[in-house]
């Protein structure tokens, strides 16, 4: 079975997700899905010299619908100069293979040849935090290009795994990479492959976890249902004491991964039952209900002016992110803006987050 690195972070835990989500009809893609892949187009279009910058793609729509808007240009074009900056050989959108089972296609990645070091970076364009040390998408294509360089003689002394997400705000920016040795990040794929392996038995277990949030096959997994029960078991508890911190840390560790399975959960099932409205199957005390966006004006403000007598234009400021769209350098806008900091928000530090952030600095 043919296994794809963008689902790695799912398939690397539970061997049973690759059969029991190709079991599942496909979707309707999200907008978010839809927004990204239309920004990895505008990038590949750019790199490739399809065209000269993602300005010029402004307008375009993606063969999925999606409109390239100027925002989304400019962070792409960020992104661009980004890559392209490594120097070396820059490869984009380029297919590569780890194992029979196992292979996908890297946004980008260069080979320094002097400085003996493999860059891959890959670009998430959603909001959802991505971390690159021990990226199970990444590694692959690294491990991959890393092996087809060694059978090529091309000798890497270090591998620098980049995720670049400009629009989700992390304290270790927008393009956050884990540096590594050959031979750190391969005993990494080595567990990987291994995992890759398990997925091939038909009869693999299912294991339900956080990681269930984002799987197809949510809906129909009779694990993942058990999982969720018991989840609402154990939080229907009656017993009460204060809990050690170590109790702490494993509660907030359960509710984290209780709360993604069950959002995952029921994503999964709502979208089963919407599907099956439509082929006009009634589900008893639901129905699909029309919703209402933010009222807007249907005629031109010259017309809102003479009807109302108010002028619907009131100047204000504009933010600093609309000014960099209108074409402000970066640099001026980040001497005349701060960013405020809010209350702090309790947050799981992920593996090797504090490693990483030292390295960088
Ligand atoms: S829902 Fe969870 S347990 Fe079930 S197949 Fe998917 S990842 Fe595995």
């Amino acid at each position: 079975m043919d296994l794809r690195p963008s689902s790695s972070h799912i398939w690397t835990k539970c061997a049973a997700m690759p059969l029991m989500s190709s079991r599942v009809p496909p979707g309707d893609v999200g907008d978010p899905a839809r927004e990204g892949t239309c920004a990895a187009w505008v990038a590949e279009m750019v790199l490739t010299g399809a065209v000269s910058t993602a300005a010029d793609m402004v307008g375009q729509s993606h063969e999925n619908g999606w409109l390239v808007e100027p925002d989304m240009a400019q962070h792409i074009q960020k992104y661009v100069d980004r890559v392209r900056s490594y120097g070396g050989e820059i490869h984009t959108e380029r297919k590569v293979r780890l194992n029979q089972h196992i292979a996908g296609t890297p946004d980008a990645f260069a080979v320094l040849g002097s400085d003996h070091v493999l860059i891959v970076d890959d670009l998430k364009y959603g909001f959802g935090l991505v971390e690159p040390y021990q990226n199970p998408q990444v590694c692959i294509y690294a491990g991959a290009i890393l092996r087809m360089l060694t059978a090529r003689g091309v000798r890497v002394d270090r591998v620098v795994i980049g995720i670049y997400q400009p629009r989700a705000w992390s304290p270790a920016g927008i393009h956050r990479i884990w540096s590594c040795y050959p031979e750190e990040l391969m005993s990494f794929v080595k567990t990987i492959e291994e995992a890759g392996n398990a997925a091939q038995n038909p009869n693999a277990p299912a294991t339900p976890g956080a990681h269930c949030e984002y799987c197809d096959a949510a809906a129909t997994c009779a694990a993942n249902a058990a999982e969720n029960y018991r989840v609402y078991e154990r939080n229907a508890s009656q017993q009460q004491r204060h809990m050690t911190v170590e109790e702490l840390a494993k509660e907030l560790d359960f509710l984290e991964m209780a709360s993604d399975m069950l959002k995952g959960r029921k994503s999964a099932v709502e979208a089963e039952a919407a599907a099956r409205m439509k082929r006009a199957e009634t589900i008893p005390g639901w129905h699909m209900e029309q919703r209402a966006g933010q009222r807007r004006f249907t005629v031109p403000a010259a017309t809102v002016r003479a009807l109302t007598g108010l002028d619907p234009e009131v100047s204000k400021m504009v933010t600093p992110a609309e000014l960099e769209r209108m074409g402000a350098s970066d640099a001026v806008v980040a001497r005349i803006t701060e960013t405020p900091r809010t209350a702090p928000r309790l947050k799981k530090v992920a593996p090797g987050y504090y490693a990483n952030l030292f390295k960088q600095r």
